[in-house]
């Protein structure tokens, strides 16, 4: 546990920039422990050291958070790329919250629900083999899948990599898949099909693998859940932090 100066502890937690936050301490509306501190040059212990503004307690910037982001296309998930190509670290509060790391990996092409933490533990349990955390995806293929097909992505298809694990998998009613369609911006023309498959392994491009095995390449891919979280209303490129609730049900 490192001191820092006051208006940095407050800025790194998001309360305002440095600069206002200075202000709100010369205001005396900043309290250390209880007590009111007008002092600009004062150092506190994140952790140690309860900071509250006008009463409100400010959490500790290195305090555990996790937060979805809807992934746009064209962005690599990592976040930092040596080449300088767009990345999902310019969409997310990095500097607000350092150490925050993507858990698991979307192709650049791929859409969708990106959990980001920066709480080591709790990213390395949710990508573990062994957990078999669910992840649903969307793929808009082409062709319409054969119910032998279908059956072939549940019970598992063989891969260079080995044979897949059992997974859910259907192709939405032509209805459903228009309202997905117009939803995501994707075109059913020339008989193409949406089909929502949810697996529980994450090897890598393994739904645009899966679906090529079965005769039916993806054209666009979608993660629309994983476990228990969805989207909901989070437009492309918006995050959202978890609630302590939906952090809990992950951990
Ligand atoms: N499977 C893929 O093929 N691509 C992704 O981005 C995620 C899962």
């Amino acid at each position: 546990p490192e001191e820092q100066r006051l208006q940095k502890y407050l800025a790194r937690s998001g309360v305002a920039s440095r600069r206002a936050c200075e202000q709100l301490i010369a205001e005396g509306r900043v309290t250390v422990n209880g007590a009111v501190v007008q002092r600009s040059g004062t150092t506190v212990v994140a952790g140690a050291d309860e900071v509250a503004v006008d009463g409100t307690p400010v959490k500790p910037p290195e305090s555990s958070v996790t937060l979805m982001l809807h992934k746009p296309p064209r962005v690599l998930t990592t976040m930092d790329d040596p080449q300088g190509r767009p990345t999902v670290a310019a969409l997310v509060p990095a500097e607000r919250y350092p150490g925050l790391f993507p858990v698991g990996r979307l192709d650049a092409d791929t859409t969708g629900l990106l959990l980001f933490t920066n709480n080591g533990q709790l990213g390395n349990s949710l990508i573990h083999p062994r957990r078999h955390v669910e992840k649903t995806y969307l793929a808009l293929v082409e062709g319409e899948p054969a119910p032998r097909e279908m059956e072939a992505l549940r019970t598992g298809v063989r891969l260079e990599d080995g044979p897949t694990l059992p997974a859910r998998a259907c192709v939405l009613p032509l209805a459903q898949a228009r309202s997905v369609a117009a939803q995501l911006g994707w075109s059913l023309k020339g008989g193409r099909r949406i089909v929502e498959l949810a697996i529980t392994e994450g090897r890598n491009r393994q739904v645009r693998r899966m679906l090529a095995a079965v005769g039916h390449p993806v054209l666009q891919l979608h993660r629309s859940r994983l476990a228990d979280l969805s989207l909901g209303d989070l437009e492309p490129g918006q995050w959202r932090l978890l609630t302590d609730g939906e952090v809990a049900k992950l951990a």
